[in-house]
């Protein structure tokens, strides 16, 4: 069977280059610690940020969702699906993000793919950070408008594209993550938003990663930054420990997100008691200050206990940290070594980041507590000198 041998073939291929994934399976809620084949292990690899995936009044306002609304939204939100839940939800999250309107999604991976396609098309230009979202990217390629990639976090090699390429196009859409997923930086959010107005461009800002961290209530970087986005895509799986995403602008945007993005138009709306959760966590994003500090307070200790030990921890501010690790066997190995000693850290291999820079992915919890941080540290000390000697 060809077929067969082809698949059989192409597994093999990832098998001989490091890059079979094999992630061990999770019994039980999220938390800070996580049960794996029966052995509590401390999760140091989840975007479950202020530990809420596991939070009691979530699990109730789901409860209380299942009797109001039963449980699935039966179509498309553009057929039978709009229901009161999801009304909320959106009015909820534009409220939070002080936007005009929001449009609710299943995940953002499918926010991303359908607002991108819906605002930009062929004729005209994209300006995408090197370093975006894969979903971004996906994004992107439906879209088929032509995409101009800009260095990461570099403003001036954007103005220089933008010079190059924008008159061509009718319209033109920067896309930036503000908190980058395995990096752990910054997009210069200030910069990009002035060159989007010089140039009479839109600016998509995903703030998947920021958003419940960093801003005034956890309302994300752009507001933390005072820019004003056309365009703010947030996901409800990380911070807020649900499921779901919302793109929030203009009624005029929002409306045509709801028109023409492909997965929202093709797709069953999510179910109402997702959006019910969502309502439960904004309320208690808005007020997790404290646990804010000390998430970032725990990815702190975390740099500077790793860079003590002479691991390559770029600088950053983030509750994201990379190990710098470089080939993929490698870096898996080290998160098997730590396995074994309590400690899950996930390694990240291309093509989710760039060929030769595959790395040891740190997140910190709000929910850990300081021993747990200082048990991590003490895990990454004892790890084989053979394997890390030359990386320190
Ligand atoms: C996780 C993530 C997404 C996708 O969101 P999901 O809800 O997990 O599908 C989109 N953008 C960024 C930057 C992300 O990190």
């Amino acid at each position: 069977m060809p077929f067969e041998s082809e698949i059989r073939r192409a597994l093999a291929e990832l098998e001989r280059s490091g890059l079979l994934r094999n992630p061990p399976p999770i019994s039980g809620p999220q938390g800070p610690e996580v049960s794996i084949d029966g052995r509590p292990i401390l999760c140091l690899c989840s975007n479950n940020y202020l530990g809420l995936a596991n939070h009691p009044a979530i699990a109730a306002a789901v409860q209380a969702s299942l009797r109001i609304d039963g449980v699935g939204s039966a179509a498309s939100r553009l057929i039978t699906g709009t229901m009161d839940a999801h009304r909320e939800a959106e009015a909820a999250f534009a409220d939070f993000l002080g936007t005009p309107a929001a449009a609710l999604f299943s995940t953002g991976y499918a926010a991303n793919l359908g607002t991108v396609q819906a605002v930009v098309g062929p004729g005209d230009v994209i300006f995408s950070d090197a370093l975006n979202h894969a979903s971004l990217i996906d994004g992107c390629r439906l879209s088929r408008a032509r995409v101009q990639v800009f260095s990461h976090r570099s403003a001036d090699h954007l103005e220089s594209l933008l010079r190059q390429h924008r008159h061509a196009a009718k319209r033109a859409l920067i896309i930036t993550d503000s908190l980058f997923s395995m990096d752990g930086d910054i997009a210069p959010l200030k910069e990009l938003a002035g060159l989007a107005r010089s140039f009479d461009a839109g600016l998509l800002v995903d703030e998947a990663h920021a958003l419940g961290v960093f801003g005034p209530e956890g309302r994300g970087l752009a507001a933390a930054e005072g820019v004003e986005p056309d365009l703010i895509v947030g996901t409800l799986g990380k911070s807020f420990g649900v499921a779901g995403a919302f793109v929030a602008g203009s009624e005029e945007a929002v409306a045509l997100i709801r028109n023409r993005a492909r997965s929202f138009v093709y797709s069953t709306a999510p179910p109402p008691m997702l959006a019910r959760a969502a309502i439960a966590a904004l309320e208690l994003v808005r007020n997790a200050n404290g646990a804010r500090r000390v998430l970032l307070g725990h990815a702190d200790a975390l740099r500077s206990g790793l860079r003590q030990l002479g691991f390559d921890v770029p600088p950053g501010s983030s509750q994201i940290l990379p190990v710098l690790i470089g080939g993929n066997e490698r870096t898996m190995r080290l998160s098997a070594q730590l396995l074994d000693r309590g400690v899950f850290v996930q390694g990240i291999r291309p093509p989710t980041v760039a060929e030769g820079t595959a790395r040891l992915r740190l997140t910190a919890m709000a929910t850990h507590r300081p021993e747990q941080i200082a048990f991590a540290i003490k895990a990454f000390a004892s790890l084989d000198e053979a394997e890390i000697g030359d990386l320190r």
